[in-house]
């Protein structure tokens, strides 16, 4: 099926979604994760509209950036080793997997401008996901005021791999939960006004509880 094709179910679904929330549909972004797909196919994306584009390996992140043209902003969604920070911060516009404070170091050290950044939090507390835990995550937050390259933009999660529905909403609800108080501290380095989460298997969910960018890969570009 053509990119564009489940552009239009994704939309639909997006569309529902927001009307049982109460949301305007413009207030949902959705970064097309690419990290399966070919250049092709990624361009195809793009030329559906799709403006956000994301991610998760530096390995082939430049040849695909210089293959693919268009209007694209670059969300790196995966977790990033330190020693490759030299290699793609330069070249995102968001980074949505800052969780620890080596990372932070590397980055600052080495972006030469300012990134946006959502805090990539494990919910759930399985123990082999990235991520902070929510009670780490403000003070996490608050230290960052002394590193000038990060913006913390908001706050990502992924749901835990389950049939059931009131478990992945939980974990959502939790997330927006946390983004409030943090975004109430009025922080200059951290608006936090953003929720980085749902998928494809959940980003309903995700839209009903708050979330303002759905990263889609498989049922949005998959082959
Ligand atoms: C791969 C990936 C996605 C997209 O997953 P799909 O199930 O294919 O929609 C979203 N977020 C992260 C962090 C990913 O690694």
């Amino acid at each position: 099926m053509k990119v564009s094709e489940k552009l239009e179910n994704i939309n639909k679904e997006i569309y529902s979604a927001c009307e049982r929330a109460g949301r305007q549909p413009d207030t949902v972004k959705i970064v097309a994760v690419t990290k399966y797909v070919s250049n092709e196919r990624t361009q195809e994306a793009v030329d559906a509209g799709l403006v956000h584009l994301g991610e998760n390996r530096p390995e082939g992140f430049h040849e695909k950036k210089e293959a693919v043209s268009g209007n694209i902003k670059w969300h790196y969604i995966g977790s990033l080793q330190s020693r490759k920070v030299k290699n793609v911060i330069n070249d995102i516009d968001y980074l949505h997997s800052l969780d620890r404070l080596s990372l932070v170091k590397e980055i600052q050290k080495r972006a030469e401008h300012q990134v946006d950044c959502f805090i990539q939090i494990n919910v759930s507390g399985e123990e082999q996901k990235h991520g902070l835990s929510p009670e780490n995550a403000a003070h996490f937050v608050e230290d960052l005021a002394n590193y000038d390259k990060i913006n913390v933009v908001g706050l990502m999660t992924m749901a835990p791999l389950t049939e059931d529905e009131e478990v992945i909403r939980s974990c959502f609800k939790q997330l927006a939960v946390l983004r409030d108080s943090i975004a109430a501290k009025n922080l200059q380095h951290a608006p936090c006004t953003e929720l980085s989460m749902g998928m494809s298997n959940d980003f309903t969910i995700a839209i009903e509880e708050g979330a303002t960018y759905i990263r889609i890969g498989s049922s949005l570009v998959g082959e």
